[in-house]
Order: structure tokens, then sequence, then C-alpha cells
């Protein structure tokens, strides 16, 4: 870890104002600060600026807005684990914040934080002094991938645990930004590209999220692997959303993290509607997911176990809400 860097700290009380910063000068969001402050001890950004949102209003509010209910992007993860409303509508939110971190982060960690959180590498979380002897690499500072070697793509792994719950619930994005507001389905905030696996534009920032109520009769769920049972990223997260109907699949979505550059959403599992939820259903499912996450060599745990470990938990979990 190294001293912070000099730094101003803004607290401006419009999103517009927000916008206008952080498109005229080298300025980041400060939210809870449990992801950026700990790349900035790292010496892996080094904002002149930092804007904080909480003077905003609204930013932290949780409110029903007809056939959904808006959650401003600073709500914090205590409070989405600790909200009776989220418990009894969207359980799955709670299930995959309370993995996130521990007590005292998600205490300040908040939602837009989370899902706008830095891409992972164990060639890039690491101290100055690491990455400038192993000629730092190509998401900053370097010229290679020590990952891929052979090409000019970063695979350094979105690890946010949120993000594919939000992705089966088909929540919607406010994005606030110099020209203006805009609305987006989630998965339009990310790509593929670990160097810059935001869609943002400069100037733009994450006001809050909408997320639908749910049809009747659709079941959520999050479940996790990682290497030790607390206070870790997820080596691969599972979201799944499940609606069945005399045990046959009327609906069925499953979204992951930890596995590639961004939030996937499977693609293909439409293609279950009206068949039985039985073992072979399972398999089916199993492959999809093997066929279409990518992890590479990017934690020092081996790609193929993070690839069968999504596979599993993804069948599983389906299993699990199907019951
Ligand atoms: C020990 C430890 C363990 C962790 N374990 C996990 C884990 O298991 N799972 C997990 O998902 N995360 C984990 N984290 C990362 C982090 O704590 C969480 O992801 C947290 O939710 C980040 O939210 P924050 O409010 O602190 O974000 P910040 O650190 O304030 O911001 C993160 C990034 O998002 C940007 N940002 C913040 N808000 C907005 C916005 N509204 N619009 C646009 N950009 C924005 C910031 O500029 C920054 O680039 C861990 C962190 C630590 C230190
Ligand atoms: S995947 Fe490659 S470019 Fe990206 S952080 Fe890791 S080593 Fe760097």
């Amino acid at each position: 870890m190294q001293l912070l860097p000099e730094f101003s700290l803004r607290h401006p009380e419009t999103l517009a104002e927000a916008a206008r910063l952080l498109k005229d000068s080298d300025a980041r969001i400060l939210a809870g600060g449990t992801g950026l402050i700990a790349n900035v001890r790292q010496g892996l950004a080094a904002p002149a600026v930092l804007v904080s949102l909480e003077r905003v209003p609204g930013f932290r509010d949780i409110v029903e807005e007809g056939e959904a209910v808006r959650f401003g992007a600073g709500v914090t993860l205590a409070r989405l684990i600790g909200d009776a409303r989220v418990a009894e509508r969207f359980p799955a939110l709670a299930e995959a914040a309370v993995t996130i971190a521990g007590p005292s982060h998600r205490s300040v960690a908040t939602l837009g934080g989370n899902l706008c959180l830095d891409t992972r590498c164990v060639f890039y979380n690491q101290n100055e002094v690491w990455r400038r002897s192993n000629g730092y690499c190509l998401k900053y500072r370097g010229d290679i991938c020590h990952v891929a070697p052979q090409g000019k793509q970063c695979h350094a792994a979105y690890s946010g645990d949120l993000a594919p719950v939000l992705f089966v619930m088909q929540a919607e994005l406010e994005v606030v930004g110099p020209g203006g507001a805009r609305r987006m389905p989630i998965a339009a905030l990310y790509r593929e590209d670990g160097a810059q696996h935001l869609t943002l534009e400069r100037g733009e920032l994450v006001a809050a999220v909408r997320v639908p109520l749910p049809a009747a009769g659709m079941r959520f769920g999050y479940r996790k692997a990682r290497a030790r049972g607390a206070i870790d990223f997820p080596l691969a997260g599972v979201a799944v959303a499940l609606q069945t109907e005399q045990g046959r699949v009327r609906a069925l979505r499953v979204a992951l993290t930890g596995t590639n550059a961004c939030p996937l959403l499977l693609k293909g599992t439409d293609e279950f509607q009206g068949q039985a939820l039985d073992s072979a259903l399972l398999e089916k499912l199993k492959k999809l997911v093997q066929k279409q996450v990518s992890p590479q060599r990017t934690t020092v745990t081996a790609s193929n176990y993070r690839r069968q470990v999504a596979a599993a938990l993804s069948a599983r979990l389906a299993k699990e809400l199907a019951a």
C-alpha cells in the first residue's frame, strides 16, 4: 500500500453539477470508497478530484414507483440486506449483498459502486513495486497482457456480486451525464473488455437502478464460489430467475459474474421453455454455461475449475429454485 496522493473532494448538490465536474476534470466518483480507495492506495488510479454524491437528494433512497422499485445508486449494501421491502420482494438481492466483503465494508459500500467496480486480475491487483518489476501490463501503464501475451485485449474479470442478480431481474439503469438523463437496460452498462468494461461516457454516472416487481411465481437466487468462506470475491457467481408450471419451465434466466470481463447473461435458455425441469435439462444448462463463460488465468484458481464451478452452481441453483 502507498500513501494516498493529493486530491480534492467535491460535494455537488445535484447530479447535473456532478456530471459537469466529472466531465471537466480528472475526477472519479467516490461512493463508499471500498473499491476505489484500495486501488488508489495501490497506485492503480490517482484522480485529482473525488466527487461524492452524498448531498444529492434521492441518491440513497429506495422508492416504489408503480410496477418497479427505484434504488438510488447510493443505497448501501447494509441497507439492501436490512430493508424489509427488499427482503419481501427481492430477497436474492439481499442474498447477494450479504456475500460481499465484510460488515464494515457493507455499511458504506454502495449499489452504484458495486455495479461500477473495477475488473480484477492477479497481475493487476498488486502493489506498485510488484507491478513495476513485472513491467506492468496493458490494463494500466504497460503494453502486454501477462495472461494472454499474444493478444491485445485485457481479460481482467468483472467480480461484482450484484450485477448478475439485477440482470436476471431485468433491471434498468438511470444514467445522468452532461447531455442529461437516459435509461438503459443494465446489460448495456458493460462491454467484454477488462481494461474498459463500462460503457459510460466521460461525465456520466449511474444515478439509480429500477427493478421491476417480479411476476407471480418467479423465483430468484444467487450463489457464489470463493477461495475463502468470507470477505472474498467470487471465483464464479451465478444468479438464476426461474418460473415453473407443473414441473415445466415457463421462464429461465441465468447470469454470471467472476468468469468474464463483464457480467454475462446466458444465451439459449429460452429453448427450455415448456420442457420438464429434470436432470437432462440441468445437464444441458451446464453445457450452455461451460460453452459461454470464458474464465482466464486472472486468479490463482485454475480457469477450468471456475468454468466447471459456474456450470455446477447454475444447475444446482436452478434445481433448488424448482423444488
Ligand atoms: C476486502 C474486500 C473484499 C471485497 N469483496 C467483494 C466481494 O466479495 N464482492 C464484491 O462485489 N465486491 C467486493 N469488494 C469490493 C467493494 O467493496 C464492493 O464492490 C463495493 O460494493 C463497492 O462499492 P463502493 O460504494 O465502496 O464503491 P467505490 O469504491 O466508491 O467505487 C467503485 C468504483 O465505482 C465508481 N462509482 C461509484 N459509484 C458510481 C456511480 N454512481 N456511477 C458511476 N461510477 C460510480 C467509482 O468511481 C469507482 O471507480 C471487496 C472489497 C474489499 C476491500
Ligand atoms: S488480463 Fe492481462 S492486461 Fe488485464 S490485468 Fe491481467 S495481465 Fe493485465
